[in-house]
């Protein structure tokens, strides 16, 4: 098949990559991460990187959390196109608390998708397999999770005997382990393989719990930058950025900075009146407890949201308060899966339900959660420098590809 010049997905164009193109998601990358670890001497690959390629910072969607971002980052465009503004939605109709896992709630095709369908190879790895039906969405490709690696198979997941080729045991789900086998996974796939496109998505677990320049921290991007020095070995054309960054939320005595809202609701209004979604919510929650810093608000009758709007933003540790439609057309959110209000919580609070629905005794450290504005600005580093980059445009980590494909030097 020959390649063609470009493609057209979700209406960008894309031309087709002169080397492979690795994109890597690394699951809440606050930036001060990578300054503090290179500060630290532990990342000499990732300094030439951001020294000799492009280093530069992008904009997120909010909610801040992971499935948005990542189905953002592989679509080229925000959750109004998509669809999928979190991991939960309130069916009213249903009257049911919808789990956006599945691949039928994605409304938009990955440029990965499109890409194989055109003749390239394309790769996909995620840490944990909640994120791998929607990335790996019809694509006609490798896709696997380091969570499920024993399990992959050549019929549904494009490759076998993973734990072979990569080299390392399966990793537990609570581990920084499971971050580094998607990098391992990365390396001998593009070693073995060598996919035209390959994204690569790892979790969170070691930044919710370990701030930027701590030990642990600064292990895991040393871990990181050894296998980025591998896959820019290989010429790859690589493109790093995050899904959201990450703050402390707790207060000087170590213990959780929260807002209960559904218990403050009640309170005020009676119970039954508001129904408070935590779009954090998943089944992975002991590093978190279920508590960031973005929660939706549905209320028994919507005419009932605009009059709580005022106190709630009277709240302290409240950074802001909107209507469905506000927040749809800040946030580029499809209002069909928002509630009536949008409350966002700021930098050191997180917002929660009832204080009895959230199990905190899984945190073993003081919490650090991400959802809000101040967990927005994220990384976006190539290793080849870009150009044509409109002056003043306002950068998202989902041009990663575009970044990739049309900006980065060849
Ligand atoms: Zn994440």
């Amino acid at each position: 098949m020959t390649a063609p010049q470009t493609l057209q997905v979700n209406n960008r164009s894309y031309r087709w990559m002169r080397h492979p193109v690795v994109v890597i998601c690394v699951d809440g990358c606050e930036p001060a991460y990578l300054d503090a670890a290179a500060q630290a001497g532990a990342t000499p690959c990732l300094a030439r990187m951001r020294a000799q390629g492009a280093d530069l910072q992008a904009d997120c969607v909010v909610p801040s959390f992971t499935n948005p971002n990542n189905l953002s980052i592989v679509t080229g465009v925000p959750p109004s196109v998509h669809g999928i503004c979190g991991n939960y939605f309130y069916d009213r109709e249903l009257d049911e608390e919808v789990m956006m896992n599945d691949p039928r709630y994605l409304r938009a095709g990955t440029v990965l998708a499109a890409f194989a369908d055109a003749g390239a190879k394309v790769a996909v790895v995620t840490a944990k397999d909640k994120l791998r039906t929607l990335l790996g969405s019809r694509l006609q490709g490798i896709c696997f999770s380091a969570e499920k690696a024993d399990q992959a198979t050549l019929q549904d997941n494009g490759i076998g005997n993973v734990l072979e080729l990569v080299g390392l045991p399966l990793p537990s789900v609570y581990s920084a382990d499971l971050s580094e086998f998607v990098f391992a996974a990365g390396v001998r796939l593009l070693q073995t393989q060598r996919p035209d496109l390959m994204y690569l998505s790892t979790t969170d677990y070691v930044q919710h719990k370990a701030a930027p320049g701590s030990a642990a921290a600064n292990a895991f991007y040393a871990m990181m930058d050894r296998y980025l020095a591998q896959l820019q070995e290989m010429d790859a054309t690589i493109v790093l950025t995050a899904d959201h960054g990450m703050n402390a939320k707790h207060g000087a005595d170590g213990q959780p900075q929260v807002i209960y809202l559904q218990d403050l609701l009640d309170g005020w209004y009676g119970a039954g009146r508001a129904r408070v979604i935590l779009p954090i919510t998943d089944p992975y929650v002991a590093h978190h407890g279920a508590l960031g810093s973005f929660a939706t608000v549905y209320a028994a009758d919507e005419q009932e949201a605009a009059r709580w709007l005022a106190r709630v933003r009277g709240l302290p540790g409240v950074d802001m308060v909107l209507t469905r439609a506000e927040a749809a057309h800040m946030f580029e959110l499809p209002p069909e899966r928002i509630g009536d209000l949008v409350v966002i919580s700021d930098r050191h609070t997180v917002i929660g339900t009832s204080s009895a629905r959230h199990d905190l005794s899984g945190l073993d450290a003081p919490l650090r959660s991400h959802g809000g504005l101040s967990e927005q600005r994220v990384p976006l580093i190539c290793n080849r420098p870009v150009s044509g980059i409109a002056h003043g445009r306002r950068l998202r980590n989902f041009d990663a590809l575009d970044l990739a494909l049309n900006h980065a030097a060849s």
